[in-house]
Formats: C-alpha cells, structure tokens, sequence
C-alpha cells in the first residue's frame, strides 16, 4: 500500500472504532461459543403415514424420501429414530375404507391406534404424538360433518373429535394434535380425555393453521384431499397475524397444553408473535410437506446445498420461537447435527 492508501485506512479506521462484531465471528470455536440458537434430535419430530396391511411401503413422489407404511414397519422405525435421537413422531392414519363421518378414525382397531400399540411396545419411551381430524378418514375429504349444504359443521363435530382422542388416548398416546380448526376443538377434548380417565394426555393444539396452499404433497401422502371446495371456511387467511393471537388465546384458554403454527416458514413473524405473547407454553411449527417437497426438488437438480439449506431453515424456525419441530427433514437433520452424512 502506498502511503497515500495508508492514511486513508487510518481515516476509515474510525468508522468501526471500538465496535467490531466480527471480534466474535473470527474462528469456528469462537462462533460456537456465541452460538444463540441450536438444533438438537430431541427438537424434531418425524411425520408417520399409516396404512393398512403388512410389509406396505408407498413411496410418494412429491416427498421424495418418505413413504406411507404399515404398521408392522414401525417397530424398526422406532429403533431407527431412537439411534438418531429423535424422541417424537406424529401419526396420520389412511384407513381402509372412508365415509361420510369418518367412522375409523374412532374405531378400537383403527389404523393409528394399532400404530400406537406397536410403537409404545417397541419404544416406550418415544412421545407418541396424534393427528385428530376427519379429513383422512371422510369420503369427502373435509375436517368435520358436513351439513347438506356441504358446510363443515362446528359442535357436532366436535363430539368425533373428542371420540377420537379418548381413542388414541386409550392405547397410549401421550398427545394429542387436534388440527382441524373447528372452533371449541381444544376443549371438547380436553374433556373428553378427561371423562374417560385420560388426565395424563396432553393437547397440542394446532392454534394457527393456515389456508396453505402448501399442503398439497402431504394430500397426496394422507389422501385427504377435499373432493369438493377448500379449507378456507375454517383454517385462517395467510393474510392474517392478529387473528392469530385470538386462535392461540382461545386454545391456551380451553386448555392447551401446547401451540402449533403451520406451516413454518413463510409464517415466521406468527411464529414470534405467538412465541413472545404465549412464553409459557411450548411452541411447535410444523415445516409443512410443500416446504419440504421445495427444497428436495432444488436439492435434486443441483440447485441447492440440501443439508446446508435445511439445517439453515430448522435453525431459523427454532430462531423464531419455536421450541420443536415437525419436520419430514427430521432423520436427515438429526444425523446432519451429530456430524454424520
Ligand atoms: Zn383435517
């Protein structure tokens, strides 16, 4: 450098004075050091779908990577995410057959309450976590009874709702994950579970779900899709965030025991909201299958660094406030946090 330079580093100098941020950025150990948000196995939960029969393993093509299953796969599967130190899963069941209220999405021997049985015998120490809604389970696809109209009705399907979580209960869920968004859903099955001696189970309420139109890979993987019109008379207006605050206050006042914002990534503003306004009660968001179908498909073509995008997109929903997450990434990105490939 010429002088000249020098003395105009000297005068720049100034600009950055005491202040350096990069002091803390400067080596690997310095950074881990300072490190303010961090992705464990035990912050994920796996995605199951259930289905009926044996030695069954769909692979559905707009999630590559997951596949229904039947449930004599679970029991290895439980094995598998216990060496990855992943500790929860949630189940979603197909059942064998469909109606108009959904019949087996209560039945004793349902697809998922079977499920339950099997993954409690392989893993008791697994969280069992459970989808409750209608829609894989109803001919038409819809959250609830429909009247004839074809509008979801509220109260009268929130007694099913009840039947079904006293019926994952009862084989041993340890939560519950009603989704639908029918109005009082956290409450009628906070009582149910309770009149049917079920205290111990505890209630994630999805609080904030979305009219997403980033669910369409997992109706694919769930078969639920609505035969008839969309989901917006009940699940909220992206458009929305206050709304939000009323849908989790509702829950927390019924009795929730836990929130979940889906999906996750374009909805990361709702994730501190809820996170900051609720902080006494664990957040959950869901990185729902669209998100994760995006980043496969990149990933596939070259585009992207898979492992690298998605421990950067797990870490910024935990960043937001979440405290897990449900995550079809959740085998990879567990090996990924414990240095495996
Ligand atoms: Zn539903």
């Amino acid at each position: 450098m010429t002088d000249v330079a020098d003395s105009r580093i000297d005068a720049l100098r100034a600009h950055a004075g005491a202040h350096r941020p990069r002091r803390l950025r400067r080596t690997p150990s310095l950074r881990d050091l300072v490190r303010e948000t961090r992705l464990a196995p035990d912050d994920l939960v796996f995605p199951f779908f259930v289905v009926p029969g044996e030695g069954v393993r769909n692979a559905i093509p707009s999630m590559p990577g997951i596949a229904q299953v039947s449930v004599d796969a679970l029991a290895a599967e439980a094995r598998e995410l216990g060496s990855l130190g992943i500790k929860a899963v949630l189940l979603f069941g197909i059942p064998s057959a469909k109606d108009a209220l959904g019949l087996e999405s209560f039945a004793e021997d349902g697809v998922v309450q079977q499920a339950i049985r099997v993954l409690k015998d392989a893993s008791p120490e697994l969280v069992v976590l459970t989808d409750v809604c209608l829609c894989e389970y109803t001919d038409h696809g819809h959250c609830g009874l429909l009247d004839a109209e074809g509008e979801v009705l509220n109260d009268e399907t929130l007694e099913i709702l009840g039947r079904i979580a006293v019926s994952h209960g009862e084989p041993g869920a340890d939560v519950v994950a009603p989704s639908g968004m029918i109005d009082g859903m956290v409450g009628a099955i906070r009582s149910a579970l309770d009149d049917a001696g079920l205290e111990r189970v505890a209630i994630l309420s999805y609080a904030v779900k979305y009219a997403s139109a980033l669910y369409g890979p997992f109706r694919d993987a769930a078969e639920g899709a609505p035969q008839f019109g969309d989901r917006r008379s009940h699940q909220m207006d992206p458009a929305n965030a206050r709304e939000a605050l009323r849908e989790a206050a509702l829950d927390v006042e019924q009795g929730a025991d836990a929130l979940m914002v889906k999906p996750a990534t374009g909805y990361l503003d709702v994730v501190a909201h809820v996170h900051e306004r609720f902080p006494e009660l664990p957040l959950a968001a869901y990185n729902v299958s669209g998100e994760y179908a995006m980043v496969k498909a990149a990933a596939a073509n070259g585009w992207l660094d898979e492992r690298a995008v998605v421990l950067e997109l797990l870490t910024g929903i935990r960043r937001a406030g979440a405290d897990f997450v449900v995550t079809y990434h959740a085998k990879d990105a567990a090996r990924w946090v414990q240095g495996g490939s």
